[in-house]
C-alpha cells in the first residue's frame, strides 16, 4: 500500500497543535527555491534551523551561490518562529566517495538514493548532536526525487542516531507550484540542473539534443 507521508507530517501537526507546542526541527535543504515553501509552511509549527549540507554540488561557485541565496531567503521570509541557518563548508569528496562506482546512472537511480543518505545523515547527526525534537528534508518538493526512498532513508536514519524523522512529501498539496511563485516573489536563484557534475552534463546534453531537434524542424518546416 503507498503510505501519503504529507497526511502522516498532518497527523504529527495536528498533534503538537493540540498540546501547544512548538519543537525544534533540523530541515536539510538543498536549495533556497525547494526550501521557500517548505519554511514558509513548517515555520507555523516549528522552530526551525535550516542545514545546508551539500558537498553534492558542482562546482564550488554554485554551491556557494546557493548557500548564499538560501541565507538571504531566510533573512527575507517573515516567519512566525525564528528560522536559524547551519552552513557547512564545501566537502566536495564526501559525496564523491559515497557515490564511487555509481557514477554513470542516470538522474533518479542509485547515484541519486547514495545522494539522499549522504545529506539525511548528515542532518540526522546534527539533530542528535544540537538536541532536536525531528529532523527532516526538502528534497520531497521536487517532482525528480524520490519520497517513497527519502523517507524510508530518514526513518532508518531516525533508529540509528534516535530522533525522530518527519515524514514529507512536499510537492503535494500544491507544495511545488507554491515554490515556484515564492521564488519569482523573492527573486529567487533557480538553477537548471540538479547539482552534482553528473546531473549537470546530463543537462546539457539534453540542451543540445533539445536544440538539434528544433534546428531539425525548422529546416524540414
Ligand atoms: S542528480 Fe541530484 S540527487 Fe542525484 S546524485 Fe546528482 S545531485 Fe544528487
Amino acid at each position: 500500500m503507498n503510505r501519503n507521508y504529507q497526511k502522516e507530517m498532518e497527523k504529527v501537526i495536528e498533534r503538537l497543535k493540540k498540546e501547544r507546542s512548538v519543537p525544534r526541527l533540523l530541515l536539510h535543504s538543498c536549495c533556497a527555491p525547494c526550501s521557500s515553501y517548505v519554511l514558509e509552511y513548517l515555520s507555523r509549527y516549528f522552530k526551525i534551523t535550516v542545514l545546508y549540507y551539500n558537498p553534492n554540488i558542482y562546482p564550488r561557485e554554485e554551491f556557494l551561490k546557493r548557500r548564499k541565496e538560501q541565507e538571504e531567503f531566510i533573512r527575507l521570509l517573515p516567519a512566525a518562529h525564528p528560522i536559524e541557518f547551519l552552513g557547512s563548508e564545501y566537502r566536495e569528496q564526501e559525496f564523491y566517495d559515497a557515490v564511487k562506482g555509481y557514477e554513470q546512472i542516470p538522474e533518479g537511480g542509485e547515484r541519486c538514493f547514495r545522494c539522499y543518505a549522504l545529506r539525511l545523515e548528515e542532518a540526522a547527526r546534527e539533530a542528535k548532536k544540537g538536541g532536536y525534537d525531528f529532523f527532516t528534508t526538502t528534497l520531497s518538493i521536487s517532482p525528480l526525487k524520490n519520497a517513497g526512498k527519502l523517507n524510508e532513508i530518514g526513518e532508518a536514519l531516525a533508529e540509528k542516531y534516535g530522533t525522530a524523522y518527519l515524514s514529507s512529501d512536499f510537492k503535494k498539496k500544491n507544495g511545488y507550484k507554491r515554490s515556484t511563485e515564492l521564488s519569482r516573489e523573492y527573486g529567487i536563484y533557480r538553477q537548471d540542473y540538479c547539482g552534482c557534475a553528473f546531473s549537470k552534463k546530463e543537462r546539457e546534453t539534453a540542451k543540445r539534443e533539445q536544440k538539434s531537434r528544433q534546428n531539425s524542424c525548422n529546416a524540414l518546416g
